[in-house]
This record gives structure tokens, sequence and C-alpha cells, in this order.
């Protein structure tokens, strides 16, 4: 683990820094990658700053991926933000430059990079990058730099609702509203969903299957999102959905791509599920985790593991 003002010692000695993060990116994801790189071309104009990735359709409006060449590696600092392991980084090139640096707040899994800040207790990766700015003399907390980062907190929290919101996390938050960032806009720009993807909610609240341990799963299959005209990404926004049901404390979501496997969202309000997001080619926070599995049988073994895991949750009385 290395230190804020090692890493700025770091950053200081290059002229070319690519930021990445991780695939499928979230606000967190977006949002720390771009504060990073806007509080850095602010406060170090002659070096060049690219953001690398491939673009979420649904959230251009927060920040869009820049070309990052081959030649653009060569010699550069790579900066990876909000991803836990490597194959998950989005550009697998992360390792053609001089120096890694890795900054995250998931578990240290897969401990890559040359140097490495993760503080699992970060409500969000963005939350880290403003503790960064606030080490340093020379970087800037600036009302556009602030704009990304508080997406990025309002993403990973929840609008500061999950457990992970800290004292800290409310802090920060009152800094980025001290400099003017437009909070209400943001949280209207997020909350946003199209009228399929309410329809969405609909299907979905028919189709959850509600075991009485309080563990719950739905299927979002091809069929459904083409009956829907959504397609996967859209999909994603009903996956905090089941938490408000009062029957339900643990959840997955099965959302299948057009291979025909599914992407399999977890999220709980109790019960630990990042072991078993682990056990199916995935991982993440103790909370919020995300795994693959290859087909129907796969997405009800998992269901069958959830079960498990909540009723021993529920007889230890925790
Ligand atoms: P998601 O359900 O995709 O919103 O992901 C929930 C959390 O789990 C996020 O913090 C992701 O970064 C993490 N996550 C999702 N998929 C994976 C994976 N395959 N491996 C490791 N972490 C993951």
């Amino acid at each position: 683990m290395n230190s804020f003002a090692e890493i700025i010692a770091t950053i200081k000695k290059y002229d070319r820094i690519i930021i990445l993060r991780h695939q499928n990116p979230d606000p967190d994801a977006l949002g720390s990658q771009a504060g990073l790189a806007t509080t850095l071309r602010q406060a170090f104009p002659d070096k060049k700053v690219l953001i690398g990735g491939n673009d979420t359709e649904g959230l251009k409006w927060l920040s869009t991926a820049e070309e990052v060449t081959d030649a653009d590696y060569q010699g550069a600092l790579v900066i990876v933000t909000d991803t836990a392991n490597q194959p998950r980084i989005d550009d697998q090139r992360f390792d053609d430059g001089d120096f890694l640096i890795k900054i995250d707040h998931h578990p240290n899994d897969d401990a890559y990079g040359d140097q490495l800040f993760v503080n699992t207790d970060a409500s969000s990766c963005s939350e880290i990058i403003a503790d960064l700015i606030d080490s340093s003399d020379e970087l800037q907390l600036t009302k556009e730099v602030a704009y990304y980062l508080y997406a990025g907190i309002v993403g990973d929290t929840g609008r500061f609702l999950y457990p992970s919101t800290t004292q800290h996390t409310m802090e920060v938050g009152g800094k980025f509203i001290a400099l003017g960032v437009d909070t209400a806009a943001i949280n209207n720009k997020m909350n946003e969903i199209t009228l399929q993807q309410a329809k969405l909610q609909g299907v979905l609240f028919d189709n959850l299957q509600i075991d009485a341990s309080g563990a719950a799963y739905a299927v979002i299959d091809l069929d459904l999102m083409k009956k829907l005209g959504i397609n996967q990404e859209q999909a994603n926004s009903v996956v905090s959905t089941p938490g408000r049901l009062k029957e339900v404390c643990t959840w997955m979501e099965a959302v299948q791509k057009d291979d025909g496997t599914f992407r399999m969202h977890l999220r709980s309000q109790g019960p630990v599920i990042n072991g078993l997001a682990k056990n199916h080619d995935g991982g993440g926070h103790p909370l919020a985790s995300g795994a693959t599995a290859k087909d129907r049988a796969e997405v009800e073994q998992m269901f069958e593991e959830l079960k498990e895991l909540v009723t021993e949750y529920n007889q230890k009385g925790e």
C-alpha cells in the first residue's frame, strides 16, 4: 500500500498519464476517472492526460472516453480507478505503459500495480479521489472536478443511502455543495428512466421469486428485453429495485447477454455475498457484487447457494 504523497510524486514524474477504469462503467468508475483526469489537467496543464475505455451509452452525459493509441502507452503512467481485478480493466493494454497505479475501494483480491492505494472503508472510488486531492497542495477540488466526484459518490451510495455512507462521505459531499455543484440536476439525471425501463420494473416484480428466507431472484432474458425494447445496459437500472420490498433482504438479478450467458447482479442488506460471486467468476463488495452464470442451470444453482447463505445468516440471528 502506498501513500497519497508517493502517488502524487509518481504523477509529477510523468508527462503522459492514461486513466482507465472498469468495463461496463458505472457513475463511480466514470466519476473517479474523469474527476482525477480533470484535477490533473488543471494542476499540470503541460501534461497530456487521457481518459481511456469504451463509452456507456446511458452515461455519456457524465463522461466520454478519448482515443488512446499504442504509442500513447509508450513511457506513460497508467492509473486505474475503481477496478478490483486486472481482467475487468477496460483496456487490456493497461500494462503497456511504464508504470501502473491502482486506486480502488473494492477488496484488494488482485493487488496489481507498481503502486496501489486501496481503501475498502471509502464509499466509492470518487471519495478516495476527493481525499487524494485534499491531501495535496497542488491538486485543487474545483467545481468541475466536484461535479464528476459527486456523481460517482451518488452512484455508489444509492444517493447517500447505503451503509457504506459514512460521516466522511457526507463531509466530502458537503464540500461539493459548497462549491456550487448543481446536485439536484445530477440527482435528477441519475434517477431518470425511460417508460420502457419503468415497465421492466413491473415485470420484474411479477417475475421475482421470493424465498421465505428473504432471498430473491429474477431473470431478465433476451426475449423479455426484446419485447420491452430495452438493452442490457438499460436493464441494469432495476438492479436495486427488489431491495425496497419488505419481504426481500438479499437478491440477484440475472441479465442475459447476447451470447446466452447471464450477467449476475447480487445485492444484500445483511448477508455477505461477495464470496458467492467469487465462486461464479465474479467479485465485488460484501453487499454489492457481480458474477457470471453460463446458463439458467447455473443461475438456479446460485439461487440455491444464496438461499443457504441467507438461511445461515438468519439462524445466527445477525
Ligand atoms: P454490478 O452488479 O455490475 O453493479 O456490480 C456490483 C459491484 O461488483 C461493483 O462494485 C462491481 O465493480 C463489482 N463487480 C461486478 N462484476 C464483477 C466481477 N466480474 N468481478 C469483480 N467484481 C465485480
